[in-house]
């Protein structure tokens, strides 16, 4: 049979279908076209150059930041019967010396490094005795230092390359600001740009944001609901996981902490257990998840709120990497807020400083949006989602939401706050309201005032929702200190009946079911998984790299009694068939024989291969850059304005062209207005809007701006 990428697909790795520019980005490294990939966390970058890298004559050299990460990849790669190694300075002389002579001798197909170790002129001679086919870069944004994890000698690879010029680039990363990509293909010299992009929407994330009222006992609630499931719990300081960690561990939790106060070894002893599974929850602060590739970590949550909408969207890209269902809960609490705001203000540097505040209101904005929670992220990143309902985050389920009209409620808040001279904080005021008897109370003799007790048709929970958001609507301001809150000019107005106050109460939010989409039988997946634990113990590597969890999902639903049928599952090539399949096989029949369990037959779930002939964008910025309007475009291929933009975006930043000229006809600015926004975009950049937004005092909406980006870039691009 000759080898295709989809058959090794399958037979090496066990896989059904391509993810979204797998396939692309295989055939395009296979016609020797370099290649750069953005895609995020969990999208399946590894696969993009590993497929290649068994097709190709010669070696694939891979440039890896991490010794942790290096070391994951090619345990996993061994499993899968790839003759894969890794040379670094974790290696004993014996060790390295082993594994030089296996590259001299030709043995292997893909050979992992470390830019330090890649350019020394021992190295080099190494790799020139073989033919390089493919020179791979790992987390490529180390090159940039625009980018988040800047790394010198990174910069330094070019040299590789020049010394090998038959060998092919890939550079992948999870960073997608247009700069770091920039950067990537000017200092890495890339002979063409063929950038595939992929969206950074990731469907199996259930994202819920809440108030953080009672974080104890809403944690509980939640890890109630995912008993024996793997996650990660992100707090703001060592010493709150230190003081969760211990809380849990007494309630009989499986938990360990890790934050950077903790010595080394006793962090990458936790580390280790959390990997192995053979503990389930991890206690962290932000220092933990970098180089950690565990793709059943089932859940995240953040206990504290993390300091922008980036860390959370990459703390919550942790979870679910192996593409089923995760769930990400965020506690929303103002005075975690303020915690962060006040370190910003410590800031030296104004011109950070902005940057930070812009960044984290873009965090508070998507915690108090009642849409979709996909539609604010996405944005973030230059996105449009346009999806209805993406039935994966809590505002989605709770369906549309109609605000009420609260003014007398607001009133009676107001008027109490006012009475007690603008001194409490909400607990108290809202004590005050719904007439509680509490010790502060009486010693304020706040009994006696004319708003005691006149707040009972509300919950304390429904009080401090109306609260939040008055807060957030600016009728309403709490002082950084000690919470107290103070009516704003607006505040006045809402309490003398001048305007009427509108917010959206919530009912408790639905809860979902937690199951991993398919129905299994548990007592078998619970021996199926303890079987895996003491196969990859044996053999000291990580339960994932004997199978992923749903692999034995499948086998504790369909019951397979054959070799035949477990070949059928997801991730069993034949080197895995080989080395598992008779001790699962033995264990599933057995346990079906005592049970009386048949087989169930195997329903091919129809996986429709998304390979339309052309990409969407690409058919939208062709038609466009033939003279099509926007608007005739909209009819044609019936979407939103929106959307199209969003497809010339994408077409332009894979480096197709389109002229200034037609965009700028398509903006409805006078030549002055114009201006202003590109001096904005020189001022902050083009990755985010956000930040343009602000800036231009909101005026200008952001599908215009979306349209300006593309004008400024072109411009740009036209200038050089
Ligand atoms: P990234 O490097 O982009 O974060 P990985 O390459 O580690 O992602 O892939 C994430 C997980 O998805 C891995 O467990 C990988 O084996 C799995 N995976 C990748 N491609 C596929 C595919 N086509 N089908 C099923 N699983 C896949
Ligand atoms: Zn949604």
């Amino acid at each position: 049979m000759p080898q295709t990428p989809q058959n090794i697909l399958k037979s090496v790795f066990g896989y059904e279908a391509f993810r979204p520019l797998q396939q692309e980005i295989i055939d395009n490294l296979l016609q020797k076209r370099d290649t750069m990939v953005i895609m995020p966390t969990g999208g399946g970058k590894s696969l993009c150059y590993q497929i290649p890298a068994l097709l190709f004559d010669g070696l694939t050299v891979v440039v890896s930041p991490l010794i942790s990460l290096m070391k994951d990849q090619v345990e996993q790669l061994q499993q899968l019967g790839v003759a894969a190694a890794f040379l670094n300075s974790s290696l004993s002389p014996a060790e390295f010396k082993a594994t030089v002579k296996q590259v001299t001798d030709g043995k292997l197909k893909l050979l992992y490094m470390a830019p330090e170790g890649l350019l020394t002129d021992r190295t080099l001679e190494m790799l020139h005795t073989q033919t390089l086919s493919c020179l791979t870069i790992d987390e490529a944004h180390c090159i940039s230092e625009w980018g988040h994890d800047f790394r010198p000698e990174y910069r330094r690879l070019v040299r590789v390359r020049k010394a090998f010029p038959g060998a092919v680039l890939i550079a992948l990363t999870a960073t997608a600001t247009p700069r770091v990509q920039k950067d990537i293909v000017e200092t890495l010299e890339f002979e063409s740009t063929n950038a595939f992009i992929a969206s950074f929407n990731r469907e199996n994330l259930f994202m819920e944001i809440v108030a953080k009222t009672d974080p104890a006992t809403q944690l509980l609630d939640f890890l109630d609901r995912h008993k024996e499931q793997s996650g990660i719990i992100y707090c703001f300081s060592r010493r709150q996981v230190d003081s969760l960690a211990g809380y849990l561990a007494a309630l009989g939790h499986s938990v360990l902490p890790y934050h950077a106060g903790l010595e080394d070894g006793v962090r990458k002893s936790n580390q280790d257990q959390f990997i192995r599974d053979d503990v389930q929850i991890m206690i962290a602060t932000i220092a933990f998840g970098m180089g950690i590739n565990k793709p059943n970590v089932r859940f995240v949550v953040h206990y504290d709120l993390p300091k922008n909408i980036e860390s959370y969207y990459q703390e919550i890209g942790r979870a679910g990497r192996d593409g089923l269902r995760a769930d990400c809960l965020l506690l929303f609490g103002y005075g975690d807020l303020q915690k962060i705001r006040y370190f910003i203000d410590q800031k030296e540097n104004t011109q950070e400083q902005r940057a930070a505040r812009m960044h984290l209101q873009a965090l508070v904005d998507l915690a108090e949006s009642h849409q979709c929670r996909r539609i604010p992220l996405l944005r973030y990143f230059g996105e449009t989602y346009t999806r209805e309902n993406c039935a994966m985050c809590d505002n989605c389920l709770r369906g549309e939401q109609p605000t009420q009209d609260v003014t007398v409620a607001a009133q009676k808040l107001l008027s109490c706050i006012k009475r007690t001279r603008e001194m409490f904080g909400a607990n108290h005021i809202i004590d005050i309201l719904r007439g509680s008897e509490n010790k502060k109370i009486i010693d304020f003799g706040h009994q006696r005032l004319s708003t005691y007790g006149i707040g009972v048709e509300y919950s304390r929970d429904q009080w401090l929702q109306i609260i939040r958001q008055l807060i957030s609507q600016g009728v309403l301001n709490k002082a950084p200190e000690y919470g107290s809150l103070k009516l704003t000019a607006a505040g006045i107005e809402v309490l003398f009946g001048r305007q009427k106050a509108h917010v959206v109460l919530q009912q408790e939010p639905p809860r979902q079911p937690m199951q991993l989409e398919l129905e299994y039988d548990r007592v078998l997946f619970e021996q199926l998984r303890q079987k895996r634990k003491q196969l990859a113990d044996q053999q000291l590597i990580p339960p994932y790299a004997v199978f992923p969890d749903r692999t034995l999902i499948e086998m504790a639903k369909y019951f397979p009694q054959s070799e035949d049928r477990l070949r059928s599952l997801h991730g069993i090539g034949h080197v895995k068939l080989e080395k598992y399949g008779r001790i699962f096989l033995m264990l599933i029949r057995n346990y079906c024989r005592e049970k009386g369990i048949a087989e169930v037959p195997f329903i091919t779930t129809s996986l429709k291969k998304k390979t339309p002939g052309m990409l969407r964008h690409v058919q939208v910025g062709s038609a466009f850059a033939a003279g099509h309007s926007i608007e005739a475009l909209q009819r044609q291929f019936n979407i939103k304005k929106s959307t199209i933009v969003a497809h010339l975006y994408r077409y332009l930043q894979e480096g197709l062209s389109l002229t200034a000229k037609q965009i700028r006809d398509e903006i409805h600015l006078n030549e002055k207005e114009v201006a202003d926004v590109i001096a904005c975009f020189d001022l902050h950049g083009a990755e985010y809007l956000t930040p343009v937004f602000e800036d231009l005092g909101r005026r200008i909406p952001y599908e215009t701006l979306h349209l300006l980006r593309i004008y400024y870039l072109l411009q740009d691009r036209n200038e050089t």
